[in-house]
């Protein structure tokens, strides 16, 4: 068939596989390119599909040379529908891994399961024997509870009074105010309970029941800070409510896996255009700024170099140092970067409602996620949607 992007607000609802497989191509290139780094030689990685879980089993398989276990919550492909772009994103990172000999094992289903933890812990044991890393990168919009079944929604929402700022429809580039009305007790306990620590803990709890956690063993969720413009609707907002509760756990378990050496991290990550990121109000205007800024001062890093340099380089220093925190959003974070960026903002502030930006930066990061204007890929193609995964552990 022939695949073409299709839209539902700002989720694209098909994926072309030869584009997935060439963004992962390259991502995993890169890290060949980059050299090998000493890092974890046995990893799961939990939200494997895309994003900064996706960039995590690259860096760690094609940098530090680790056996993975990966498990994301990917839809396969259906007669006359694609599958989702994580599913593709997977199907590459396995045949490639397969190829260097590299154990990769992927599963497909909730993590959030009482089942799919089961079941993963089940391949680690078998294909890995212990692990050494795991990373735990979902970001979900929903969770069932495994005892009671209750399903929790998580909000993007300000606490205690409405947000107004400006945001972007990057498809048109159109700027409009947006006001966005404070979460109610629910929703901010909902966030928490899918966006918070508790599922992390339950993961490595059962792990470590399972014998499956080596000695030493580093765990890493990520988070963001971001600048002033973004802390109302993120860090001061439901989702930063559920990311301290995310470092209260990392510290929470170090002293509870104290006897095994367990080593938690929280990882400050840049914004970066993903699919989670570009649903929240704001955030697609400020990255919008960011990339551009970032990009002229030779500073910009994608998710990819990110992890690069997280496995590489920051991880070993932070093992030396001690702590819960280690900050990747340095380059984000830095005066001259934010100074241009709150000048750059103020300018688009005066432009106000109903202007139009230039945002193809944005819109051509969030197109390629789902394997869409991939430079090399020809679109006119019949293609066969239905890709299998090489190691795919089945129910
Ligand atoms: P993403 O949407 O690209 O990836 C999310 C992953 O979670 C996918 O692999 C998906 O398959 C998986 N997933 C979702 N629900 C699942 C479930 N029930 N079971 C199994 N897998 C499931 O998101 P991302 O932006 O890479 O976010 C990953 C983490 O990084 C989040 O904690 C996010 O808050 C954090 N973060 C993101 C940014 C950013 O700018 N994107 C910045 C800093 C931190």
């Amino acid at each position: 068939m022939l695949i073409e992007p299709r839209f539902r607000g700002y989720i694209c609802t098909t994926a072309h596989p030869d584009g997935c497989f060439a963004n992962v191509g390259s991502q995993i290139r890169r890290m060949k390119d980059a050299g090998a780094f000493e890092g974890p030689k046995r990893a799961l990685v939990i939200g494997a599909g895309s994003g900064y879980g996706l960039a995590s089993r690259v860096a760690l398989a094609f940098g530090s040379g680790a056996g993975t276990v990966g498990v994301s919550f990917e839809r396969p492909a259906a007669q006359d529908r694609t599958a989702s772009a994580g599913w593709y994103n997977t199907a590459c990172f396995a045949r490639e891994a397969n190829r260097a000999g590299l154990v990769a094992r992927s599963l497909n289903g909730d993590a959030f399961s009482d089942e799919m933890k089961g079941r993963a812990i089940e391949a680690v044991k078998a294909e890995l024997g212990q692990v050494d890393c795991v990373v735990y990168s979902i970001a979900s919009p929903r969770r069932a509870d495994p005892k009671t079944g209750e399903v929790y929604g998580s909000v993007i929402k300000p606490l205690g009074k409405p947000f107004t700022g400006m945001t972007l429809d990057f498809h048109t580039g159109a700027l409009s105010e947006v006001t966005v009305e404070p979460a109610t007790e629910g929703e901010l306990r909902g966030t928490l309970k899918v966006m918070g620590g508790e599922d992390w803990a339950i993961w490595i709890s059962a792990l470590e029941k399972a014998g499956a956690l080596a000695s030493g063993c580093v765990t890493l969720a990520y988070t963001y800070v971001g600048p002033e413009v973004t802390h109302a609707i993120y860090k001061d907002g439901t989702i930063g409510k559920a990311k301290d509760d995310l470092e209260a756990t990392a510290l929470g378990m170090r002293s509870t896996y104290a006897a095994l050496g367990l080593k938690p991290y929280v990882s400050v990550n840049k914004a970066v255009v993903t699919q989670s990121s570009s649903a929240i109000p704001v955030v697609p205007l400020y990255m919008t700024v960011l990339m551009d800024v970032m990009g002229s001062m030779g500073l910009e890093e994608d998710c990819a170099g990110q992890m690069r340099r997280l496995f590489a380089e920051e991880l070993p220093k932070a093992e030396a140092a001690g702590g819960c925190r280690i900050r990747l959003d340095d380059r984000e974070m830095r005066p001259d970067v934010q100074r241009e960026v709150g000048r750059r903002w103020e300018a688009l502030a005066r432009m106000g409602d109903g202007a139009v930006v230039d945002a193809k930066a944005f819109r051509d990061g969030f197109f390629k996620l789902f394997g869409f204007g991939v430079e090399g890929v020809d679109y006119g193609r019949d293609t066969d949607p239905d890709v299998g995964i090489v190691g795919l552990v089945e129910p």
